[in-house]
């Protein structure tokens, strides 16, 4: 099977209490990609500038960057955030949305022809462009709060044509106003979905389907320093895992759980990019372990 992933390709200025990084490699797309290599052939599609020079991290584990489009005399995404003490709270300083403003995406027929799609976070009309060339047979997505504020007709129709949904239990909240988040899992699953994964930050991650719920803690971490791109590493495990074992979902949770664990531990890419299989499996016995009754 293979992989392609729409969403952002960027340069993050980040401050966390541990540390500040200026200029680091991010992107949703990019830390989906870097998880999701370890299990599949990953292709990226999303917009760089003249600026971008890190294209050989985006290619580790042989990730394909065929669609990668550099945009001659225009500028990478930028993103600038600033998390409080506890890395529960995020501000957004700056966004510079650079080569995206235009971004009109076109799948190669490889990428095209990959059997699962993830659609990381961008504009929920792209999403749905890019869902309408592609003949994958599992498409999975994210969003965020700006989305379900200022286009949230157009990220319910995107809804309406994907398997799976991945969103962080605020979102979930807020996109369909039920304060009760298996309710309004519920809601989403009515939208058309056969799966909903509700991110929940330090305390895990939980999934419902029509006849099903799985929870799972995070991985007990002693030190987390920058939890940017968390959620899209969450997201390349979990979906990873599926392209290898379809249907597999409290695995594929796991999975998820313990490329996030690693993530958090350094700034933006740093950990993941030299991460080993290896360390994988040794997390994902360890969360067995710490999970059984
Ligand atoms: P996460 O921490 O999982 O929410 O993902 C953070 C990553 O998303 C960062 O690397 C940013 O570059 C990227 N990002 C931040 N804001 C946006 C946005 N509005 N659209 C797309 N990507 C974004």
């Amino acid at each position: 099977m293979s992989v392609t992933v729409v969403g952002s390709i960027a340069y993050d200025r980040v401050k966390t209490p541990f540390g500040e990084r200026e200029r680091m490699l991010g992107g949703a797309a990019t830390h989906f990609a870097l998880a999701a290599s370890f299990f599949d052939q990953v292709r990226v599609v999303g917009p760089v500038g003249d600026d971008f020079a890190d294209l050989e991290t985006l290619k580790l584990r042989g990730t394909n960057v065929d669609d990668v489009e550099h945009v001659p005399g225009g500028k990478t995404f930028f993103w600038h955030g600033e998390y409080g003490w506890d890395l529960n709270s995020r501000d957004t300083h700056d966004t510079q949305l650079g080569v995206f403003e235009t971004f009109e995406p076109k799948l190669g027929e490889a990428s095209k022809d990959a059997e699962i799609l993830f659609l990381a976070n961008i504009q929920p009309d792209v999403q749905r462009a890019v869902r309408e060339q592609s003949r994958a047979s599992f498409v999975a997505m994210d969003s965020m709060n700006l989305w379900i504020e200022i286009a949230r007709d157009s990220l319910v129709q995107t809804i309406a044509g994907v398997d799976c949904v991945i969103l962080n239990d605020a979102e979930l909240r807020q996109l369909t106003g039920k304060p009760n988040l298996f309710t309004a899992a519920r809601e989403v699953l009515a939208m058309g979905p056969s799966v909903v994964v509700a991110k929940q930050g330090e305390y895990g991650a939980a999934l419902v389907t029509e006849s099903e719920f799985f929870s799972l803690p995070a991985y007990p971490l002693e030190t987390v320093v920058d939890p940017t791109g968390a959620g899209d590493t969450f997201a390349g495990g979990f979906v990873g895992h599926l392209a290898r074992r379809p249907g597999d979902y409290r695995t594929a949770m796991a999975y998820g759980t313990a490329l996030a664990s690693f993530n958090v531990e350094e700034f933006g890419t740093e950990r993941v990019a030299r991460l080993t299989a290896a360390e994988i499996d040794r997390r994902i016995e360890e969360l067995r372990a710490i999970t059984r009754l």
